[in-house]
């Protein structure tokens, strides 16, 4: 009980606010967007119970909002918020988790070393490594690292699990394909270069410190 007021007044202030929404180009947008309180009733009248005076109810509100949206197309000045998807996209929050990739380095080779933590963190085994040799410094390289994207739920624990900062979670998360084998993507699907992932890095440097 205690806890309502402060509730309330959350409610009451978000009420008033306005959504500030992101492009591509990082540029904000001040669209509508508020808290609706609803009064129901806890017991429903004779009213209710006939449900088609409620029918009506909705369709009015149904075609009263599609005309105003539409009145508000017609003369340029729109009362809702909407992206044109593909066309238009939404900068998405730093901590957004799109499908994993790896970490390139400046030779081109990935910044695995093949250990296999993130294997055995992933929690649907969607994860396959088979580690090699090299001479190079890092001694140790993956000769095979697929991901079978069908299974992975971008939940980010091989990012976690990953001592080498070398798998990320990109700010991808378009995956559609044609045939389910496409889904199946090997290493030179996955590198990505360091300024490729630069923001998704900072945001884990960032979690370090904290
Ligand atoms: S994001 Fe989750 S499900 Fe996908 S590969 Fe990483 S650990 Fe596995
Ligand atoms: S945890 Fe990191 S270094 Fe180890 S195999 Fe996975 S991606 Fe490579």
């Amino acid at each position: 009980m205690g806890t309502l007021p402060a509730l309330r007044s959350r409610v009451e202030s978000e009420s008033s606010s306005l959504i500030i929404a992101r492009d591509s180009g990082g540029v904000g947008r001040r669209v509508p967007g508020k808290v609706v309180k609803v009064r129901r009733a806890e017991r429903l009248g004779w009213a209710e119970r006939l449900y088609l005076p409620t029918i009506f109810v909705g369709l009015w509100v149904t075609a009263r909002v599609f005309f105003r949206n539409l009145w508000g197309y017609m003369i340029g000045r729109p009362s809702t918020f909407v992206v044109l998807y593909p066309e238009q996209r939404l900068d998405y929050a730093d901590a957004f988790r799109g499908h994993p990739v790896l970490v390139q380095l400046e030779n081109g080779q990935p910044k695995c070393v093949a250990c296999g933590l993130c294997e055995f963190a992933c929690p649907t085994d969607c994860i396959t490594i088979l580690p090699a040799e090299t001479t190079d410094a890092i001694e140790r390289v993956p000769a095979v690292f697929d991901i079978d994207m069908s299974r992975c739920m971008f939940c980010g624990l091989c990012e976690e699990a990953c001592p080498e900062e070398a798998i990320v979670m990109s700010r991808d998360v378009e995956l559609a394909t044609y045939e389910r084998g496409a889904m199946l993507w090997h290493m030179k699907d996955l590198l990505r270069t360091e300024e490729q992932v630069a923001r998704r890095l900072d945001l884990i440097r960032r979690d370090y410190v904290r």
